[in-house]
């Protein structure tokens, strides 16, 4: 990819492989108009992997006048919960997604399923098998060598009917008998060798509570439930590509009332960072993040909490585009995707983290006069607004050195220097402590450089931010970098192995310019030099607290370049 391309705007979503199937269903009249179903487990909370599949399934329907259905696949009672319910609703619509009336759970289906399951054993296509899962393992076969039969193969459909019927009511412990349909044990294809339809687990689950002790599984449940749905596309990622034929053979020997197509695509794989569930939720169980909406987890509530616009996230999957080739996308798109979008929508603001006093010895006692500044330079409808300048300032630590080596413009005794919006400065003094550190800087300043620019044409090497001290805000502000250290977390070592002990940095006492105070949750800034920023939800009235979202320095035209 050039650097060009990566700048110019995203193409819209107009051409990929499910699309071109999917218009050619519509134009041969096959289907009418296009269902969809976004179909996950709650299990955990989504995370930017989903998204891809989101914006996928709902854009399909959206751009076709089709719909698309949320349906909770909730099979699992032992490890599903309310809370990731209740937190996926609340993803999908920030993502800026509705599923209207659509909002199903396969447990929903479990009376019907389990009604099927008595058809297909009553066309013989499903036994009652006493093998513990470790021997259904090991009868399984391999790649290369076919399975065995278990010896409860051929029972009769009687005593089939009979054991599941006991099964279902309560009879036998956990794991001591299974559903099996009866394929073809000697089949290429694993899935195909006498899948497991339903499993006992004396277990409650959130929605049927103690209604059942038997539940579906995943191969069972999920084409059923399309097909009660009457879902037009099944879309989901390549790794059911091999459960294709077991899909199609329940839907073929099941009187369902449509049939569905699966169509596989290659998930979404983003470096330095982990997408699945499962890896999640073992960051928030061991405590090495503060939650599930940490600003660092990949999850859709971290990346909100942490300030990311949802239209960055569709942004990202755009750009990512569709294709049924697995590959993992550098994190540094995504955060080409932010900075892309907030340079055009968030206003400038000014801030400073690690403030060192500055003091304009020429400038009046106790006056404060309010400077002109334009809030975003890509959008004059954006305006300005006045900042106030008085004699105490603040400006950032590491814009003064006082002994600066070669290429260091910014400020150093005896130098002038450009305070933003305000006017040129030049360093006389270093004030230390007892310690030996600098606690303040005395300058003077030229009246007559009021705005930034000299009446005699001198020209500075640097421009500063800065907070005048008698109207400055507190603030703490929180400062993120990759929860890992590496591009494939986990892959060399034990995932806990390679996090960043330096993922945050928490520091206090920085210093805002007043328009910050109140900032609304949800608003982006740019504080200037430093990044883009939003107020976190631990703010309070007295006290703000600001996430960085992203920095300025865009390093995805060089990996872009490098053919990354
Ligand atoms: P995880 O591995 O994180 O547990 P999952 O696939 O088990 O993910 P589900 O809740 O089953 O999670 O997923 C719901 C839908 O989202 C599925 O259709 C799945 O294919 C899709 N999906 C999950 N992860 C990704 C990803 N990284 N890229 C694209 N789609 C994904
Ligand atoms: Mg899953």
């Amino acid at each position: 990819m050039t650097t060009d391309a990566t700048t110019s705007p995203a193409p819209p979503a107009a051409s990929d492989f499910i699309r071109e199937i999917v218009r050619a269903d519509l134009a041969s009249g096959k289907h009418q108009s296009v269902v969809t179903r976004f179909p996950p487990e709650p299990n955990g909370y989504l995370h930017l992997g989903h998204s891809k599949s989101i914006c996928l399934n709902f854009g399909l329907a959206r751009e076709t006048g089709g719909r698309c259905h949320l349906r909770f696949d909730d099979t699992n009672p032992t490890k599903e919960e309310m809370e990731y319910i209740e937190s996926i609703q609340t993803d999908v619509r920030w993502l800026g997604f509705d599923w209207g009336e659509h909002l199903y759970y396969a447990s929903d289906y479990f009376e019907t399923l389990y009604g099927w399951a008595e058809h297909l054993v009553e066309a013989g296509l499903a036994y009652v098998d006493d093998l513990s899962a470790e021997e259904i393992r090991a009868h399984r076969g391999t790649l290369t060598e076919p399975g065995t039969e278990s010896p409860y193969r051929n029972r009769s459909i009687k005593e089939n009917l009979d054991l599941l019927r006991r099964m279902r009511a309560g009879e036998f412990a956990d794991g001591a008998r299974v559903l099996r349909a009866k394929i073809d044990m000697a089949s290429g294809n694993l899935n195909l060798r006498d899948p497991v339809l339903y499993r006992i687990l004396h277990a409650a689950h959130p929605r049927t509570g103690d209604a059942w002790c038997i539940y579906p599984t995943y191969d069972y449940a999920h084409g059923q439930s399309d097909a009660i749905e009457h879902i037009t596309h099944s879309l989901c990622t390549l790794e059911f590509e091999d459960h294709r034929p077991l899909y199609n053979w329940l839907i073929e020997h099941l009187p369902v009332p449509s049939r569905p197509r699966q169509i596989e695509f290659a998930r979404l794989n983003l470096s330095s960072t982990v997408l699945s569930k499962r890896k999640l939720l073992r960051l928030v169980n061991e405590g090495h993040v503060a939650g599930w909406d940490d600003p660092r987890m990949p999850t859709l509530s971290g990346v909100r909490r942490r300030g990311v616009p949802p239209e960055a996230v569709r942004a990202l999957v755009e750009r990512v585009g569709l294709a049924k080739r697995e590959g993992t996308v550098d994190y540094a798109l995504f955060e080409h995707c932010i900075r892309d979008l907030l340079n055009r929508t968030a206003e400038r603001r000014m801030a400073v983290l690690r403030p060192l006093r500055l003091i304009i010895t020429n400038y009046p006692e106790g006056e404060i006069e309010e400077l002109e500044a334009v809030n975003n330079p890509e959008d004059p409808a954006a305006g300005s607004r006045r900042v106030p300048f008085g004699r105490e300032l603040f400006i950032e630590r590491d814009d003064f050195m006082e002994d600066p080596p070669k290429k260091f413009y910014r400020l150093a005794p005896g130098r002038e220097v450009r305070l933003r919006y305000a006017y040129l400065v030049t360093c006389d003094e270093v004030v230390k402590d007892a310690a030996g550190e600098i606690v303040e800087l005395r300058c003077s300043y030229d009246p007559a450089t009021r705005g930034g620019d000299a009446p005699d044409g001198r020209k500075v090497k640097a421009t500063l931010h800065w907070v005048a001290a008698a109207a400055a805000v507190e603030a703490e502000v929180r400062l993120y970098d990759h929860l890992f250290t590496v591009d494939s977390p986990g892959a060399d070592h034990d995932l806990a192995d390679d996090l960043n002990p330096d993922s945050l940095v928490v520091l206090a006492g920085c210093r805002l310019e007043p328009a910050l105070a109140g900032l609304a949750p949800g608003t982006q800034v740019q504080f200037e030099r430093l990044g883009y920023f939003a107020p976190d939800l631990d703010t309070t009235p007295s006290r703000p607290v600001f996430n960085r979202i992203v920095t300025l320095r865009d390093t995805w035209a060089k990996v872009a370049a490098q053919g990354g």
